[in-house]
């Protein structure tokens, strides 16, 4: 996740302090540093069927879920790991019919807890059930204004209870925040979108890339999604800039696409040059993609996963294995290249000047396209020219996958 506003913050007391904060280093993994956030997809069962579920979610049972008491256990040995947050997802997780007393007891054991939902099936009743269950922080995922939510949502009148439900909450006084997947079919609602936020007093907007792995062989300068995505962050970063300028307290962050820290470097160079120094410190510090390091999947059925997007790729079964067992190991190969410092990769990525920025960004696009899950990423949207890339090429690798030219749509299952 990048914090934009966090940056932006900073940045207005420069202006105002003629000082910029020190950065504060991301810790490499040891014994004293906290263990990683855990999204837990604790039910598959939803009850809708959006256009971008990846795992085809439904409104029925699945089998091997975790059971309470298994839930409880692999708590107690996330806290033993010094795991500080569960971001408790699906499906839709309220369909779980234990989900209070699991949130209520990880609240009892000081976790940051946050829910991950639709916001379709909270009523009035049930928003003052979460706020008294002392969740954190609840994400509900809109895709655009009315109809077109509806649409993604295959749901009508789905838009107009997910934003009672921020209503409730926000009432209440829960922290709440929405969750935006933009694609081409919902893009133009963005602006919209934040005026919502604005209106309605919500505390965060959570712009989520479609993880999009790209075409084969084109011009990222004009490839029509990534001069959507360069549009798209314009509009968030001037936003955040004029709420931090104004001493506001809205948080907007991105997901999916660490290229974002590089585009915010741009920014500054633009409007804000003398902190360019700076920010580019804590930029590094901040240090990019940390799937498998600082963010960890539990899915259904117990199986964990570098991140949500990594559903094709079990690491164990808490089941089987505690998940801190699980997480250290890196004989999986691919756990043991999330974890290399710095990481390995190839193409654009390897001689990309940004890199200590990025991290070479995500790894399950490049493996979804190319196979090589170490290749680079085909979802940059920055150009050579801002990369500092002389190789002369704009192109994708082309293997036997990405010659298929398919451009993947991946979502993680439920609205994480
Ligand atoms: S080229 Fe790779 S490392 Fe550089 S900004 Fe793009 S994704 Fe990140």
């Amino acid at each position: 996740m990048f914090r934009i506003s966090q940056f932006m913050h900073e940045l207005a007391r420069a202006e105002a302090t003629g000082m910029y904060p020190p950065p504060l280093r991301r810790g490499t993994p040891n014994a004293s540093a906290p263990g990683p956030v855990v999204i837990w997809n604790l039910i598959r069962r939803c009850n809708l069927t959006c256009k971008h579920c990846y795992a085809f979610s439904a409104d029925h049972d699945y089998p091997d879920e975790l059971s309470k008491d298994e839930v409880f256990g692999v708590m107690e040995d996330l806290k033993a790991f010094r795991v500080p947050v569960l971001i408790l997802s699906g499906g839709e997780p309220l369909m779980r019919p234990d989900i209070f007393e699991i949130a209520e007891r990880a609240k009892a054991m000081k976790f940051y807890v946050g829910l991950s939902t639709n916001g379709t099936l909270i009523d009035e009743p049930l928003a003052r059930r979460i706020h008294e269950t002392g969740f954190d922080y609840v994400g509900i995922s809109l895709d655009g204004i009315g109809a077109t939510h509806d649409k993604f949502r295959r749901l009508q009148g789905a838009f107009d209870r997910s934003l009672a439900a921020v209503r409730h909450l926000q009432k209440l006084g829960t922290k709440v925040g929405l969750r935006f997947t933009m694609t081409e079919l919902n893009a133009h609602d963005l602006p919209n979108l934040l005026e919502l936020m604005q209106v309605e007093g919500v505390d965060k907007f959570y712009f989520s890339h479609l993880n999009y792995a790209g075409r084969g062989n084109i011009h990222r300068g004009k490839d029509a999604r990534h001069v959507a995505t360069r549009q798209a962050l314009d509009l968030l970063y001037s936003t955040a800039w004029a709420d931090a300028q104004a001493g506001g307290h809205h948080e907007y962050v991105t997901g999916n696409n660490d290229a974002d820290g590089v585009y915010l470097l741009q920014w500054v160079e633009q409007h804000l040059p003398r902190w360019k120094d700076s920010v580019r410190e804590r930029l590094i510090a901040w240090g990019g993609n940390s799937s498998g390091v600082n963010v960890a999947n539990i899915d259904n059925v117990g199986e964990v996963h570098p991140d949500t997007m990594w559903w094709h790729h079990g690491l164990g079964n808490v089941k089987a294995r505690p998940f801190s067992e699980i997480w250290m190991d890196t004989s999986d190969p691919l756990m043991a290249g999330l974890k290399a410092k710095p990481r390995r990769v190839s193409g654009r990525c390897s001689a990309c000047r940004h890199f200590a920025i990025c991290g070479g960004n995500t790894r399950v696009r490049a493996q979804q396209v190319t196979g090589n899950a170490w290749a680079e990423d085909p979802g940059c949207y920055l150009t050579d020219e801002e990369i500092g890339f002389e190789g002369g090429h704009n192109r994708v690798e082309t293997t036997a996958f990405s010659s298929r030219r398919r451009v993947i749509e991946l979502v993680p299952f439920g609205d994480d």
